[in-house]
């Protein structure tokens, strides 16, 4: 194992804990302390799981802060969210999530979500977060 390198060669964070990510390949990233996988494609290209919380609430809202804050570091022109496992998001957390969406909008990444429950599909209707990403359907 060795430590992450972003191409600038700083150490990365794991977007989901927070704690400095570990990889065994350059392109893929898995996190050790919360089995994240942070998929660097390439620089262009982001992919960030949330498998390890099912539940998003006050608890674990920084999650998409980070998140926010890797792309403002990276930089990609897309980011992936994958939503597999996640079956429930507090009105907190995706408060912070929409506002988040809303942030990285104006920027240059595409937000691409997947794998959302149906509620949680319902709620980014509801709110027209579906606006400010696109979806992807389950693979
Ligand atoms: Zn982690």
């Amino acid at each position: 194992m060795i430590s992450a390198q972003t191409p600038e060669g700083e150490l990365r964070r794991c977007p989901v804990c927070g704690q400095p990510g570990q990889v065994d390949s350059p392109a893929d990233s898995l996190c050790d302390h919360c089995g994240n996988v942070t998929r660097f494609e390439n620089q262009a290209s982001i992919t960030i799981t949330l498998a390890s919380f099912p539940v998003f609430d006050q608890k674990n809202i920084e999650v998409f802060t980070r998140v926010r804050d890797i792309v403002n570091d990276v930089k990609p022109t897309e980011l992936l969210l994958d939503f597999q496992n996640v079956k429930y998001l507090s009105s907190s957390a995706f408060g912070r999530l929409l506002s988040v969406l809303k942030e990285l909008n104006k920027s240059s990444c595409q937000v691409v979500v997947c794998n959302l429950e149906p509620a949680i599909k319902g709620i980014f209707q509801i709110t027209r977060a579906d606006q400010l990403v696109k979806m992807q359907e389950a693979e």
